[in-house]
């Protein structure tokens, strides 16, 4: 095997280990150029860079940014810093870094959370954190589009579904959303799709849900024509026709409500009905599926997932088995592999932006995998007795509270409650909620008169105690009052699959999850080279803080007095990123792309309708955009009118001149991705931007690909109006298998005024919320920043223009065996290359799939199938890969190619060769071999060898199986004989 040039570098020679004294060996000047991040982010080093860039047939890495990208939109440079970024701080090491935010985590305070509003303290296992969250083989994972490698989150999410429907009584749960509010919004969609019988465009919206919910479901429904009548459902369901009703369990107020009448009330009136539910509270209490609703919904936050200043969590969405193919977002199903083997994969993906696009039923691509896992393994270790038994010490501590006020004869608004008790105190509120944080406890401010209070599994007797002489009330002892009356209490067993009990042990649980994630392919163990998704380092130094206390369990409505820390590190990301982009502000709100995506629209539509142009609703859109853009127009009510793309890969400027002519007066805007997911810098960019303003339109620059400008050129600057960012592209948040993701929105000036607001912080202005928390999933910001930090403007250019030279040697070394499909005027590609398979797969039967999972036999993560065109690879190396695992995917390719070759010739059959049979498990080996190839080169081809062998856990899957006989709750252990 090859040396690493790292080690040899790192001990100036000297043999590794511990004996080793680089810091003694190495000429002072010499380590501190050596022990920079920058130099542990970026993969190659300076031997590497230079065969790279000699394969390229370029001198310099200045010299392969002006071959690559348009002189017109390049930043001039000086001393390595590009134009805007002299303002970045200068870069700090790792141990640097971390001291620095340790004493900004210092700055917030970690009070005693009682605020409630769907945010509850939890008491996450120390087996799950390091587990999962502080994993890398958990959080370095890609979405499982490659199932065959991917069957470790693929179960773990089976879980997180089953535990989802059997808790909430319902057939069908998708493997999570955003956040709860937005799930409610997806609820509300849900049901008008869903809604056959009724015409209507009202949608009855119960007063007693969380107010963060209440604004999405404003924002959401004014695009779409849908008009929100709220009503309190205690008083039954208002005149009037209407297509669905949305209530919440417990409400805000924390009053638990029968609304078995009401469902079965808006049935017979044509309606259909989302009952928001507290995963905990039903535990305790009657299931909305047991009630008659047609969707549920929430958050499984306090199944182990810190509050984190609001996020990142798993929102979740279960549906009526009528309703399945109506689910937004991912779906894991249950199918079997070529043996018969039982196996999972995502379910009826044909429901999903990136195969519908403006067709579908939503635009959710990046979701929350990570915390999902953590919520569902979180239920697998304390099973349905220790949730219950959970639950009702959050429900006896509420319980204790309430006596205790009651007997000091201050009213309680609902006697029926779980965990949240609403306290009537005329003009005390203010009084009381000060007086509780004197001894450091956080209450819920909810006007003069009235004070709300939510217990939580880390609430303690003195808690409630210290509560209760904040209200001036006396501690009772003895038993307290019940609170859940007989008639909605839960009788119904739930959580009875062995998953649910046979991980109750640490050493068990441990176990299991290193099971789970050794079926698959993450970071830590091979480089995964898909295009568009940016799979780079997620560096250590830059997880650390993600659990830190300081941020992990604030409230994302705790006072500004707590949150002096956590809020300083937005404010620096969103300086940061307004210097990177050039944009004049950011919202950091957006809680995946998708999501930046329809705040950035929404300001345009936004802006469009304040200057009265009412009338501009086109939205153009190139052939060759992610299915994401098409989906989020449509939700901001655009009309999607697509562009066509030249045979060289660019966007045709000639279409677009016809496009807008047509639509002229009524065009609202173009999405465009920069550089283009074919991978190239287009030439014509400020061209197709002067057009679209010259027309009146908006330009929306799709910022996904940043990764090939950061340091080289500013979309805000040649030309965008508005861009959302992916921090877990760019910006080291790593894709958690597929989610957690922040997608900011970066806007110029005149787009300002419209950027999210929120209805608990006034001060970020009246424009619509898009998430549930103000700041969005603000606890993984510290990732970024933690990134920026260590980079500095210098380490920043360097990783773009690396991981631009690694592309391009790949495309070189691949381009006689693969043809790359698009290069821009030099020849040159961006940050990614796409590769040709259409010409083999003609001439040999050979697909892309084949090579996708035969890549799984050489222990690689296959690049991006079939996007954005079909039958091709997109490969992206990113900064990070060293030179010998780029030259180990690229000879993996190549001996992939012979194998073609081989079939090509006759020498195998098509049906029946190492490609057909991938991916290759270590039960067909064993068994009988009747293949006309040997099982070495099945299992142990030619160019895997020195490299860990990667074994996949099932062989091929049919995805079509599984979508005609559709379940997506753990199969029977039977199952698996
Ligand atoms: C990843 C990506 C998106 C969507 O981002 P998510 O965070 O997954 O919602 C949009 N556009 C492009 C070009 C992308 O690569």
């Amino acid at each position: 095997m090859r040396q690493r040039g790292r080690i040899g570098r790192a001990s100036c020679g000297a043999a590794p280990g511990p004996s080793a004294s680089p810091h003694l060996e190495c000429p002072v000047s010499d380590h501190i150029l050596r022990s920079t991040f920058a130099d542990r982010h970026i993969g190659p080093d300076s031997d590497e860079l230079e065969r790279i860039l000699d394969v390229i047939g370029v001198r310099t890495l200045e010299e392969l940014a002006a071959r690559a990208v348009p002189a017109s939109i390049l930043d001039t440079v000086a001393g390595g810093i590009a134009d805007g970024l002299d303002v970045l701080p200068l870069p700090v090491g790792e141990h640097e870094a971390l001291a620095e935010l340790a004493e900004i985590a210092s700055r917030n305070v970690v009070a005693t959370s009682m605020i409630g509003l769907g945010y509850y303290d939890t008491l996450t296992p120390p087996v799950l954190t390091r587990g999962i969250l502080e994993n890398p083989a958990w959080y370095t994972a890609y979405t499982p589009y490659q199932p065959e490698i991917s069957q470790g989150r693929l179960e773990a999410l089976l879980n997180f579904q089953t535990m989802v429907s059997d808790l909430t009584a319902m057939d069908v749960a998708n493997a999570s959303m955003l956040d709860e509010s937005t799930a409610a919004a997806e609820a509300m969609t849900l049901l008008r799709r869903a809604n056959r019988k009724s015409t209507s465009a009202r949608f009855v919206v119960d007063v007693d849900v969380f107010p963060q919910t209440l604004a999405i479901l404003a924002t959401r429904a004014e695009p779409l024509g849908i008009e929100l009548v709220h009503a309190d459902l205690a008083f039954g369901l208002p005149d009037g026709e209407f297509f669905g009703v949305l209530a919440q369990l417990p409400g805000a107020s924390g009053a638990v409500v029968d609304h078995r009448d009401t469902i079965a009330r808006a049935h017979e009136r044509g309606a259909l009905v989302a009952v928001g539910a507290d995963l905990l509270a039903l535990t305790l209490i009657t299931p909305p599926g047991e009630m008659g609703a047609d969707v549920c919904f929430g958050t499984t936050q306090r199944f182990g997932v810190p509050m984190g200043f609001g996020g990142p969590h798993a929102g979740y969405l279960a549906v009526r088995s009528t309703h399945a193919r109506q689910l937004p977002g991912r779906l894991v199903g249950v199918s079997v592999d070529a043996d018969g083997d039982l196996a999972y994969r995502l379910a009826l993906q044909t429901r999903e932006q990136h195969i519908r696009r403006e067709k579908a039923t939503s635009n959710i691509c990046t979701a929350q995998v990570l915390l999902a896992i953590v919520a569902a393994m979180y239920a697998s270790y304390h099973g349905s007795e220790g949730l219950r038994a959970i639950a009702r010490r959050v429900n006896i501590e509420a319980r204790r509270l309430a006596d205790n006020l009651r007997s000091s004869g201050i009213e309680v608004r609902s006697d029926s409650f779980f965990d949240t008790v609403t306290a009537i105190v005329p003009g005390r509120a203010r009084a009381v909620v000060d007086a509780a944080r004197v001894s450091g406890i956080n209450l819920r401010f909810v006007d003069d008169d009235t004070v709300g209070v939510s217990s939580d599994e880390a609430t303690t007797r003195a808690d409630i105690d210290a509560v209760s002489a904040a209200f001036g009330a006396a501690a009772l002892e003895g038993d307290p009052e019940k609170s859940i009356p007989e008639s909605a209490s839960r009788t119904s067993e739930f959580l009875t699959h062995p998953a649910f009990t046979r991980h109750r042990t640490e050493t068990a649980m441990l176990r299991y999850l290193r099971m789970l994630s050794d079926k698959d392919i993450a970071l830590d163990r091979s480089m995964i080279p898909l295009g568009s998704c940016t799979m780079k380092l997620n560096a250590t130094a830059e997880m650390e803080s993600i659990t830190w206390p300081q941020f992990a369990r604030l409230h994302p409505f705790a006072p500004d007095t707590d949150t002096v820390g956590i809020r300083s590190v937005i404010a620096d990301v969103e300086q940061w990123l307004v210097d990177i982009t050039g944009y004049d502000k950011v919202s950091l709100q957006p809680n995946a792309g998708s999501q930046g995506e329809y705040a950035g629209l929404l300001a345009i539509r936004n802006y469009h309708l304040g200057r009265g142009d009412d009338h501009r609703d086109i939205c153009l859109i190139p052939s060759s955009a992610h299915g994401t853009n098409a989906a989020s127009a449509v939700m901001v009510g655009m009309k999607v009118v697509v562009v066509g793309c030249r045979t060289n890969g660019d966007v045709d400027v000639d279409d677009l001149r016809t496009k807008i002519g047509q639509h002229a007066d009524s065009l609202a805007a173009i999405m465009i991705t920069y550089p283009s997911t074919h991978g190239v810098y287009e030439h014509e960019i400020d061209e197709i931007c002067a057009a679209v303003h010259d027309a009146g339109g908006q330009v929306y620059v799709d910022g996904a690909n940043l990764n090939a400008l950061v340091g080289l050129a500013r979309p805000g600057k040649f030309g965008g109006d508005v861009s959302h960012l992916n921090l877990h592209k760019t910006f080291c948040i790593p894709h958690g298998g597929g989610g957690p993701g922040v997608g900011p929105v970066g806007v110029r000036a005149h787009l300002a005024p419209y950027l999210p607001g929120h209805p608990l912080r006034p001060e970020l202005g009246t424009g619509p919320a898009v998430a549930a928390a103000p700041f969005g999933s603000a606890s993984i910001l510290t990732i970024t920043w933690a990134y920026v930090r260590m980079m500095g403007a210098v380490g920043l250019r360097n990783a773009t223009l690396t991981a631009i030279a690694s592309a391009n040697y790949i495309a070189r070394r691949l381009d006689e065996h693969f043809p790359v499909l698009y290069t821009g005027d030099n020849g040159m590609v961006a940050h990614e290359c796409i590769l040709d398979l259409r010409g083999l797969t003609k001439a040999t039967g050979v697909t892309v799939d084949d090579v996708a999972k035969r890549l799984a036999d050489y222990g690689f993560h296959a690049p991006t199938m079939s996007f954005p065109v079909a039958g091709t690879l997109m490969v992206e190396p990113t900064e990070s890969e060293n030179l010998d695992e780029i030259d180990a995917f690229c000879d993996a390719m190549i001996a992939i190619r012979g194998e073609i070759d081989r079939v090509g010739s006759g020498e195998w059959t098509v049906e029946d060769n190492p490609l057909r049979g991938a991916p290759h498990t270590a039960r067909c080996i064993a068994g009988d071999w009747t293949h006309p190839y040997s099982r070495q080169e099945a299992v142990f081809p030619d160019a895997v060898v020195g490299r860990a062998k990667v074994w996949p856990a099932v062989r091929r899957i049919d995805g079509a199986h599984g979508d005609r006989n559709l379940v997506c709750s753990c199969p029977p252990i039977e199952a698996f004989a």
